[in-house]
């Protein structure tokens, strides 16, 4: 098979394309599809971007970021997680998906393969085979949270595993890795000799529970976080990564050629997003307000959802009381009813036909409106039975 014909696509943007077309003829949409925070980016981001540019900070920055980002990024690191890291270890990168680029392309050679939980983030699999890998999607389900846990690790890994991969909070299921089991994962890699690579993206948007760092656990973990989601800054296009130190070269000649470096304005706005605890901390507080609403309203209408969703804006619920075909469930409900939600099959095999990823990056009204159409469109669909 040629390297382009094994990229999926991201089928969830076809429904958000009809979504779109459907809200240009003028129909009232509820989006529960989207992946990103509907809150604006934190003001003190924004002036300092305005700053930045009326200074004339148009110019590249070093390939491995501004050392003011990646010095701040060390203090906030001790800061919250307690962890002392040399911010020579820290690379700024166009947002976390260019980190796991650059990562793949830097520990993988052909036929070296790498873990992933499925259901999992979609886009891993692509950037690991982009990189001339094998995904080696493993399945999990509600008994391990939906997470690798230690034991699938020794199971599954084989001769030419290089990595496994941690999503914690996860998306698509919102769910954590308890700290212990972090652990294991970190010191399980480290005993078959390969990486743990932790994505913390969704990392301080959790409810009423911490998610662990993986570098409180081994210093020779990878860890890949970013701006977009804590901070409400998909479109600024900023990440970073934090490797060991004989990994920080062979990081750098890959983003030299590939990217050049990160957007320099948006390096400058996530300088300042770190002092905006205040406005990030109110974004969680409603996200937690909605995540409560949306779990209670999913189960009084017979959705299952086993393990409780502590994290990131999404709720995976299990909707085999009504159906065994959850993308044309998806289908239906936005035809029918107009609400957008994303099929199980976007990220992965594993029982995806009975699985919709509900996200609740969406305000309190929109998706009290929701949960009254998917009431409506369920008593429909049970009639038809
Ligand atoms: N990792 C996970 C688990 C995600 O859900 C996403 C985006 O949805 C990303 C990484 C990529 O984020 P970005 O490239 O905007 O930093």
């Amino acid at each position: 098979m040629k390297r382009i014909d094994s990229i999926e696509p991201f089928r969830v943007m076809q429904l958000l394309e009809r979504a779109k077309q459907l809200e240009q003829e003028g129909q009232s949409i509820v989006h529960m599809e989207i992946g990103e925070p509907d809150f604006p980016s934190p003001a003190l981001a924004v002036e300092a971007a305005e700053r930045a540019l009326h200074k004339g900070k148009t110019y590249y920055t070093p390939s491995t970021g501004l050392p003011q980002l990646r010095e701040r990024l060390a203090s906030w690191y001790e800061w919250k997680y307690g962890v002392s890291i040399d911010a020579e270890r820290i690379i700024i990168t166009p947002g976390t998906s260019a980190a796991f680029l650059t990562l793949y392309l830097v520990l993988l050679e052909p036929g070296d393969d790498v873990l992933l939980p499925d259901p999992g983030y979609p886009c891993q699999r692509n950037f690991i085979r982009l990189a001339g890998g094998t995904p080696r999607c493993i399945p999990v389900g509600a008994e391990t949270a939906f997470h690798l846990n230690p034991e699938a690790l020794i199971t599954h890994w084989g001769k030419n595993t290089r990595a496994a991969v941690v999503i914690s909070p996860g998306n698509p299921t919102g769910t954590i890795v308890p700290e212990e089991d972090l652990r294991k994962l970190a010191n399980v890699c480290r005993d078959l000799g390969g990486w743990l690579i932790s994505d913390e993206i969704y990392h301080g948007l959790t409810y009423g529970c911490e998610a662990a760092c993986a570098l409180s656990f081994d210093e020779d973990c990878i860890v890949v976080n970013g701006f977009s989601k804590r901070w409400a800054m998909t479109g600024w296009r900023v990440g970073w990564m934090i490797v060991p130190e004989t990994l920080v070269d062979a990081c750098r000649r890959v983003i030299q050629n590939i990217f050049i470096a990160a957007p320099t304005i948006s390096q400058y706005a996530a300088i300042a997003a770190l002092d905006a605890e205040e406005e990030v901390e109110a974004m969680r507080r409603q996200f937690d307000e909605r995540r409560r609403f949306l779990l209670a309203s999913l189960k009084e209408l017979g959705f299952v959802i086993p393990v409780e969703p502590k994290g990131a804006f999404y709720i995976y619920a299990d909707v085999s009381p009504f159906t065994h075909d959850s993308t044309t469930f998806c289908w239906r409900l936005l035809e029918e009813e107009g609400v957008a939600v994303t099929p199980g099959e976007d990220f992965g095999h594993h029982q995806a036909a009975t699985h919709v990823r509900f996200s609740y990056a969406t305000d309190m009204k929109s998706l009290a409106e929701g949960v009254e159409r998917i009431r409506r469109f369920l008593c429909r669909i049970r009639k038809e039975c």
